[in-house]
């Protein structure tokens, strides 16, 4: 990922605004997706997001973003059509900077993974932390159930055809799934620092995944027996489901510049039922007071 470079279009397109019109953008932020492209790459991906990582935004624009958006109105994901954990460039990674993010808006985003390729046994380890915590504080605390749920990070993982066979040889190679505990009563995962996880059947990946959802239940999305995928996206194009994945209205900031995001029928034209369009200086029209709006 060090390799790439920022290719600074954002920055470009954002000079073209008076600060005014730039707050606006700000005011109406619905995500902010930190890198182009996305290296899980699935064939079927209903954002039409393009194969392998090939722009991101410099933590220095980053944060200055995040300390210009007004309060109470932080966008809820750091990603779109990417996938979150692809981001680390100039000594920043995903961790970094939504700790930065919550720290500046108050705001904690949400984050679906698809664990990409190179990242899996960092992010086995965080999800057995992430459940760890969400089960004590469920389980033995309730009065102060908010505080570990508030600092968790991964909300849920998504399991696909396309990644799943390369989690499960990732995982099933791993020394401390391969060597974890055999007991009388139960087999123990335990994971170097953590809680073990226990179980009466066999340790594989799709073992691992269950103990997860006994103690996190939303945390997986098993999109390869339980839940179907939608049909959209430029993929499907001949043959689209009338469905939507999320009905953003507002502005989208991404690598190459800000957007106007709308929610429609998902059409042809809009194979992934939102329409996208870069915010030109037209955009706006100026208010009593000199203030301005987005159309
Ligand atoms: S569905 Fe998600 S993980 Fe798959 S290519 Fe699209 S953005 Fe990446």
């Amino acid at each position: 990922m060090e390799k790439i470079q920022s290719s600074g279009e954002l920055e470009k397109h954002l000079n073209q605004f008076t600060e005014t019109q730039k707050n606006q953008i700000y005011h109406d932020l619905v995500a902010i997706q930190m890198t182009e492209g996305c290296s899980t790459a699935c064939p079927d991906c209903g954002f039409g997001a393009l194969p392998g990582v090939r722009d991101y935004i410099r933590p220095k624009t980053l944060i200055d973003i995040f300390k210009s958006i007004p309060e109470k109105r932080a966008p809820n994901t750091l990603y779109f059509a990417s996938e979150p954990f692809d981001y680390n460039f100039e000594g920043e990674n995903y961790e970094s900077i939504h700790a930065q993010f919550r720290k500046i808006t108050k705001n904690s985003p949400a984050v679906i993974t698809s664990i990409p390729k190179g990242q899996e046994e960092r992010i086995f380890y965080l999800l057995v932390e992430e459940v760890e915590d969400v089960t004590f504080a469920t389980k033995y605390l309730p009065f102060v159930s908010a505080e570990p749920l508030v600092t968790k990070l991964i909300d849920a993982i998504s399991i696909t055809p396309y990644n799943s066979p390369r989690l499960e040889k990732k995982f099933n190679s791993l020394d401390y799934i391969k060597n974890y505990k055999r007991g009388l009563f139960f087999n123990a995962l335990e994971l170097p620092g953590r809680k073990p996880l226990k179980t009466l059947d066999n340790i594989d990946f799709w073992q691992f995944l269950k103990m997860l959802e006994n103690r996190h239940p939303t945390i997986v999305r098993n999109f390869v027996t339980d839940i179907p995928r939608y049909k959209i996206g430029q993929k499907n194009i001949d043959n689209l489901e009338n469905k939507r994945i999320g009905d953003y209205q507002g502005t989208l900031i991404t690598p190459k510049g800000a957007f106007n995001i709308r929610p429609t029928n998902v059409t042809k034209d809009n194979p992934i039922g939102q329409v996208k369009t870069p915010i030109r200086k037209e955009c706006f029209f100026t208010l009593p007071y000199g203030r301005v709006k987005l159309i």
